[in-house]
């Protein structure tokens, strides 16, 4: 029997919600057995691929190239998670959403630089006027909230969809969690 194409996706986020799907521990091999991790920051893959039935998205559309990966990512997946809350709230990215794009870029790249100051024109890619939740973007179909969700909620929520069955999440996490 084929096995199930998983991914997980960084955009804009801290990285805490693929430590905490990293803090499923032994119960990886449990995963392994039945799926094929092949998109990840844990990996080498560099492209998103096709054909993939499950994708884990941790952080928030903040940039030109998470819009875009985000938007691929879509395309290209069966079933689409929003991990954490700044996937599902922007959260901690959203908290730039009060200021002006040109006072955040001088604040980051101006104001607290003291060797050659200014704004890059290369490799960053350019920031949405606001950090914003993936669903405002693409259509998402399981919501796990958490700051991080406990890896006990992600490993139950990928347990679940790979019985065929939806997860119910409300009573394992929470906003904040
Ligand atoms: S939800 Fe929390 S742990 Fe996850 S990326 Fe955002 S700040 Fe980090």
């Amino acid at each position: 029997m084929s096995k199930v194409r998983l991914a997980t996706v960084w955009l804009d986020g801290c990285s805490g919600c693929h430590m905490s799907f990293l803090d499923i521990d032994e119960r990886i091999l449990t995963l392994a057995e039945k799926v094929d991790l092949v998109y990840s920051p844990l990996v080498d893959a560099k492209v998103f691929p096709e054909h993939v039935d499950i994708t884990l998205v941790e952080g928030a559309v903040s940039n030109e190239d998470d819009l875009h990966k985000i938007q691929l990512v879509r395309e290209r997946t069966k079933t689409l998670i929003s991990l954490g809350d700044c996937s599902i709230t922007a959260n901690v990215p959203g908290m730039r959403n009060p200021f002006r794009t040109k006072d955040v870029y001088d604040r980051a790249y101006r104001e607290n630089v003291t060797f050659d100051p200014g704004v890059p024109t290369q490799v960053v890619p350019p920031l949405l006027p606001y950090s914003r939740p993936i669903h405002e973007f693409v259509p998402v179909d399981v919501f796990v909230p958490g700051c991080p969700p406990s890896a006990d909620t992600i490993f139950y929520v990928l347990t679940e969809l790979l019985e065929g069955r939806q997860p119910e999440v409300s009573t394992k996490t929470r906003f904040g969690a």
